[in-house]
């Protein structure tokens, strides 16, 4: 303790300056969410105009709530840990434009991407499916894919969201052709980690056609608030890659400077909302991922004209102190923005619209698909405690702790 102090004394200027670094780039790096807490609002809220008569008075009604909770997702990260890959896909962690090695579907991509073990009496870990060993090992029946779906879909997809992914010896012996020595059984899911996006905007589409057809007041409400996140995070490049913040080329930051200072700047004065009437979505799978692959084509540019921009510009006209909820913050001076958001030619304005419209069909799809009820007549029920609990857990969560898993606009 005493060496410590002395060590602390000796050093003290070097400390605090360290301390004044680490607090300066932290502020830098943590300016914002997804689309910044903005953003977000910002597209749910002009959603809401692109619906027919029959809707568009109950979400009018409601316009304050979808544009308060269209950020709860980003704060429900801070409660749980299966949260944060909701709102990315690594895709090119996979392969290359059109990623043909992803299945589109949930089921067919965690059976691909999911490595199941048996542990022995003696100990011994044995690798039995995934990655390839499947092939190797004899199944009970002929028809092999269909045979193992049916045990992956009973036996492993049930126990997704348990800390720890047991199955039971017993369904894998019946699965295989010779009965294997097994004292416990587990699967490892190499797929989540790296983002889940995409199929998570099917997940929520069910959800809001079985808030329809339920006629549920508030889970209509909050499913429509909710997945107005998800759309919004599936438009934005940088929520489709690996190099999410610009940390393999030297590029940190970038992720909130696209999605949230340049809409914060330009957004309400520069952009075009009209955006049209809600249309039909015929294949929601196919929509949600078109998104996706739109977004990272995107990418590219994101990248390219950021990095060319950075040697073009004065290094000390790139970053700017500005006053941010009485804080002073560093972040991306003005006509550095105005650069880079012109040189996009309008990037960030496309992708901003396009997921209000998307907003609009969900939401318009959603309620044609449950039969389109009737939503004149519903009326607010008080939450249950269970709600209640969950809720003040999460706003709770989120003002004292710190995001479980990756928060994806920060520097890990
Ligand atoms: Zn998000």
């Amino acid at each position: 303790m005493f060496n410590l102090l002395q060590f602390l004394r000796a050093h003290l200027i070097k400390c605090l300056l360290l301390f004044a670094i680490l607090l300066i780039s932290s502020s830098f790096y943590t300016t914002s969410e997804d689309w910044g807490f903005f953003g977000h609002r910002r597209i749910n809220r002009m959603a809401v105009f692109t619906l027919p008569p029959e809707m568009l008075g109950f979400y009018k009604k409601n316009i304050e709530y979808l544009t308060e909770h269209a950020v709860d997702p980003d704060k429900r990260r801070y409660a749980t840990k299966h949260e944060a890959v909701r709102h990315y896909i690594d895709i090119d962690h996979w392969g290359t434009y059109p990623f043909p090695e992803v299945p589109r579907d949930w089921t067919e991509t965690l059976m691909k991407f999911t490595d199941i073990y048996a542990i022995n009496t003696t100990n011994d870990t044995i690798h039995l499916f995934g990655n390839g060993v499947m092939s190797r090992i004899q199944i009970n029946f002929s028809k092999k894919t269909s045979t193992y779906q049916s045990f992956f879909v009973n036996n492993v997809l049930n126990n997704y969201y348990e800390d720890n992914w047991w199955i039971s010896c017993d369904s894998l012996n019946q699965l295989l052709a010779e009965p294997i020595d097994c004292q416990t059984a587990f699967a490892i899911d190499r797929f989540s980690q790296h983002g889940i996006l995409p199929y998570h905007l099917l997940t929520a589409y069910r959800q809001l056609i079985s808030a329809f057809k339920a006629q549920d007041y508030n889970r209509i409400l909050r499913n429509s608030a909710e997945i107005g996140h998800y759309i919004g995070d599936a438009h934005v490049p940088l929520h489709t890659t690996t190099n999410y913040n610009g940390q393999l080329t030297n590029q940190l930051g970038i992720h909130a400077f696209w999605e949230s200072r340049l809409p914060e700047l330009y957004a309400d004065k520069e952009y075009d909302f009209f955006v049209g009437k809600a249309t039909y979505i015929e294949n929601p799978r196919d929509f949600f991922w078109n998104i996706v692959l739109e977004s990272h084509l995107e990418l590219d540019s994101v990248l390219l004209i950021e990095q060319a921009l950075k040697k073009e510009f004065p290094a000390d006209q790139q970053l700017c102190y500005e006053e941010r909820l009485s804080q002073m913050m560093l972040t991306q001076c003005e006509p550095f923005a105005r650069a880079y958001h012109a040189r996009m030619d309008g990037m960030v304005e496309r992708r901003m619209t396009a997921s209000v419209k998307a907003i609009g069909d969900v939401w318009y799809s959603a309620w044609v698909n449950a039969g389109q009820p009737n939503l004149k007549n519903l009326t607010a029920r008080e939450l249950s405690r269970l709600e209640q609990e969950e809720r003040e857990e999460i706003e709770q969560q989120f003002r004292s702790g710190s995001p479980k898993g990756r928060a994806h606009s920060e520097n890990e």
